[in-house]
C-alpha cells in the first residue's frame, strides 16, 4: 500500500479536534450568556421571590427563542438533561402511557434509542421491528409501510442524521407514512439540531430531540420537543418544573447557554454548511488521492445524501487498523472509531456491523465544525498518510 502525500507544512497546527459528532467547543458568546446565571442571579427558579422571577423569565425566554426558530409553540418545548433524556423521555412515555405494544426503528440508530427499545421489550413486553436498509445504510421505506400496515398503531423512532456514518434519512417522508397509519413518530435530531433548519409545523413527528453540546453549546443540557396533542407521563417525577412533563430544578444557565448556541447556529447555518462542505469535500479529494484503497462507510461522501459535518472513512486493512485512533493521537489528531461510545476501530460499532463492514478495516469517522480549517484537514491526512506509509516500507 502506497500513500503520497508529503509532510504537514511548517505552518501545521498544533493538534487538530475532528470530533465534533462527539460534542463541540463551546461557543465563547454561549459562555458570555451563560455566566450571569451562574455568577450573580441567585436561587432557584421556582421561587416567587425577584431572584426566582429572573430566573423563571430567563427559562422562559429560551424556550421561546428555541421555539421560534425550530416554528414550534413554545408550549411544546421541554428543557431535559441532553439527548439520550430527551429519547428516554419520548420511548417509553409513548409506549406506557399511549399503551403501544409494537415500536419500529432501525438497527442504525444511536444506543440512546436502541437501548431504551430493547429494555421496554423486556420490561414492558413490546414487540420490537426493525427497518430493513441497504449495505450503505439506507433505510427501505416501503418496509417501513408494510411493518405499519401490520402493526399500525405503532411508536416509530427514526433518527434523522446517523451520528458514526451521517446518513440522513428522509423524515418529512417517514413522519407522512406514520400519521397514514396512526403511528406515534420519534426523530432523534441530536445530529442535525442547529444545522438544518427544522420546521415542525411541516415535519409529522410527535417528539424531536436537541443536544446542545452538539452545536457549540454547553454538556448535560438539550430539550424534547413534544406535539401538542400528544400528552405522555414523565420519565422523572417530583416537582412541578416543566408544566409537570420533567420535574428537578433546571439548569438555568445551561438552558440559556442552549438557546444562545441555537440563535447562533441558525444565524449562520448557510454560511457554516458551506465551509463544512468545503472541509468534507477536501478530506474526501485528499484521502481518495492520498491512501490507496481508501472507501467511505455508509453515504458520508455524498454531498446531498449525508450530514455535511461527518465522514466516515474506512481503510485499508494493516497491522496498524486495531492501533489507528492511538497512534492518530499520538499524532495529535482527534478522531472518532464509529462512535464516541465505543472504542477501537469498527470493532465498537453496532452500525458499522450492521452495515457488514469488513473489520480488519480500520474506520474512522473525521467530524467537523465551524471551528475547523483546511490547514487542519491537510494536517490531519498528512498525519493518517504517514501512518500508513510507515507500515507500506
Ligand atoms: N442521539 C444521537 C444521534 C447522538 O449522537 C447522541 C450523542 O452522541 C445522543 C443521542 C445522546 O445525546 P446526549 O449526549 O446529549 O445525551
Amino acid at each position: 500500500m502506497t500513500a503520497t502525500l508529503g509532510s504537514p507544512a511548517p505552518s501545521a497546527p498544533k493538534a487538530v479536534y475532528f470530533d465534533n459528532a462527539a460534542s463541540t467547543p463551546l461557543d465563547p458568546q454561549v459562555l458570555e450568556a451563560m455566566l450571569p446565571f451562574m455568577l450573580e442571579h441567585v436561587g432557584n427558579p421556582s421561587s416567587i421571590h425577584s431572584h426566582g422571577r429572573k430566573l423563571r423569565a430567563a427559562i422562559e425566554n429560551a424556550r421561546k427563542t428555541i421555539a421560534h426558530l425550530i416554528n414550534a409553540a413554545p408550549a411544546e418545548v421541554f428543557f431535559t438533561s441532553g439527548g439520550t433524556e430527551g429519547d428516554n423521555y419520548a420511548a417509553v412515555g409513548s409506549i406506557r402511557t399511549l399503551g403501544l405494544r409494537h415500536a419500529i426503528t432501525s438497527p442504525l440508530e444511536h444506543h440512546a434509542v436502541l437501548h431504551t427499545l430493547e429494555a421496554l421489550a423486556k420490561t414492558d413486553g413490546i414487540e420490537l421491528s426493525f427497518v430493513r436498509h441497504d449495505e450503505h445504510g439506507q433505510l427501505d421505506l416501503g418496509h417501513l409501510e408494510e411493518l405499519l400496515a401490520t402493526h399500525p398503531r405503532s411508536f416509530v423512532s427514526l433518527m434523522h442524521a446517523n451520528n458514526e456514518i451521517g446518513n440522513l434519512n428522509d423524515i418529512q417522508t417517514i413522519g407522512e407514512i406514520c400519521q397514514r397509519y396512526n403511528a406515534i413518530y420519534h426523530t432523534d435530531t441530536v445530529q442535525t439540531m442547529g444545522h438544518y433548519p427544522h420546521d415542525l409545523q411541516q415535519l409529522k413527528a410527535h417528539f424531536v430531540v436537541g443536544s446542545a453540546h452538539k452545536l457549540h453549546g454547553p454538556k448535560g443540557v438539550g430539550f424534547v420537543y413534544n406535539r401538542a396533542g400528544t400528552q405522555i407521563e414523565p420519565l422523572l417525577h417530583g416537582g412541578s418544573q416543566e408544566r409537570n412533563v420533567r420535574a428537578g430544578t433546571e439548569n438555568v444557565a445551561g438552558i440559556v447557554g442552549l438557546a444562545k448556541a441555537m440563535e447562533i447556529a441558525y444565524h449562520g447555518m448557510s454560511d457554516h454548511q458551506r465551509h463544512i462542505q468545503g472541509l468534507k469535500a477536501r478530506f474526501i479529494a485528499q484521502l481518495t488521492a492520498g491512501i490507496e484503497d481508501v472507501q467511505f462507510n455508509g453515504t458520508s461522501a455524498h454531498a446531498d445524501k449525508s450530514l455535511y459535518t461527518v465522514l466516515n472513512v474506512s481503510l485499508p486493512p494493516s497491522e496498524i487498523s486495531e492501533m489507528l485512533l492511538f497512534n492518530l493521537d499520538i499524532s495529535r489528531v482527534s478522531v472518532s472509531g464509529g462512535s464516541a461510545c465505543t472504542s477501537g476501530a469498527n470493532a465498537g460499532s453496532h452500525v458499522l456491523t450492521a452495515l457488514g463492514s469488513d473489520p480488519n478495516r480500520g474506520a474512522i469517522r473525521f467530524s467537523m465544525s465551524k471551528l475547523n480549517t483546511e490547514a487542519e484537514v491537510d494536517f490531519a491526512v498528512a498525519q493518517l498518510a504517514k501512518l500508513y506509509r510507515k507500515v507500506a516500507v
